[in-house]
């Protein structure tokens, strides 16, 4: 516990110039609705789950409106007026992010995507993003499982959604981070409205790397590239891959308890899923979670990932595992 106060001003060391209201801690309860309010979202849109204030109502009750199944094709949507943000100051989902860059801290994410570090996106980023982050270390754990080439199609299951079906529209950044593959989500939980169960919504990633308009965040993205290239050329990814190879992702949310009975459902539905992400999970704090563990400790399951809330969480996780494989 004392190592892990240590360490907490490491893990609120963030370069953005707002992260101090957030991760202080003197802060006032509020301090996250106070943030959100300066910089207009507060209960709005995608942001209504970012703070407590209508915690009351159901998950899915603040959703956009999921379009029905359509064609593979299908352009994503404008990420930056469903999050309430100036272009300038959003994810551009009209652009791609060649394979070949690269990034491995919020700097460079902000960098990639040409956002600047004050814009707040980075609250509604995390989970996509740690789940990027889990699948190319599963990649490079497990090549054979989790392939990552161009025109490859993964299946991934995120268990325990809660502010994730609210906010199901950030994970469509994964189109344009991962713009060769086929990426199917299924994302799963009991919270999942009766209404959504097994309804599929798909889009195709894009395929430029610039939107065209020249106020866009892409457009800032594009020239820091190109002066980037001027300065050091970066060697071709063999990732990268002729351009024709076009990616799509489809989400599809699926209302159950995840256990043997719904895995098995899922597999002969869906197919084999090549990994399993829960975020902010909570492992050891919610016993409803034994029945997916003791699933997912089987012979021959997915790689899997799960994050909590804080190092103790983690740790009680830990210990929660550990028992559960050993009885
Ligand atoms: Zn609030
Ligand atoms: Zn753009």
């Amino acid at each position: 516990m004392a190592l892990q106060v240590l360490e907490a001003p490491v893990l609120a060391d963030f370069p953005f110039p707002w992260a101090s209201q957030l991760t202080d801690r003197r802060q006032e309860k509020d301090a996250v609705c106070r943030f959100l309010a300066t910089v207009g979202v507060h209960r709005s849109g995608l942001w209504q789950r970012e703070c407590w204030c209508d915690s009351g109502q159901n998950w899915g009750a603040h959703a956009p409106f999921l379009p029905e199944s359509v064609a593979e094709g299908h352009p994503l949507p404008n990420f930056a007026r469903m999050a309430g943000l100036s272009r300038r100051d959003a994810s551009c989902f009209q652009a791609k992010v060649p394979t070949s860059q690269h990034f491995s801290s919020w700097e460079a994410y902000y960098r990639r995507r040409g956002i600047p570090l004050s814009s707040p996106v980075a609250l509604l980023m995390s989970v996509p993003l740690t789940l990027h982050c889990f699948m190319k270390l599963a990649a490079g754990l497990r090549p054979d499982e989790m392939p990552l080439a161009p025109g490859a199609s993964l299946l991934i299951l995120i268990l325990g959604v809660q502010k994730e079906i609210d906010q199901w529209p950030v994970l469509l950044e994964l189109a344009c981070l991962l713009p060769q593959v086929h990426l199917h989500l299924l994302l799963v939980s009991p919270e999942v409205p009766h209404s959504w169960h097994k309804r599929s919504t798909v889009y195709a990633s894009p395929d430029k790397t610039a939107c065209g308009d020249p106020e866009c965040s892409c457009a800032f993205a594009q020239r820091d590239i190109m002066k980037q290239d001027e300065d050091e050329p970066q060697p071709q990814s063999c990732l990268d891959g002729p351009d024709l190879i076009r990616g799509s992702i489809r989400l599809t949310f699926v209302r159950g308890e995840y256990d043997g009975t719904l895995a098995a459902l899922l597999q002969h539905e869906y197919g084999a899923a090549h990994m399993v992400f829960g975020p902010n999970a909570g492992l050891a704090a919610d016993m409803s979670w034994i029945p997916a563990v003791k699933e997912l400790l089987g012979f021959g399951r997915p790689i899997s990932f799960f994050t909590d809330y804080c190092d103790e969480a983690i740790h009680l996780a830990a210990g929660m595992l550990a028992e559960q494989h050993d009885s």
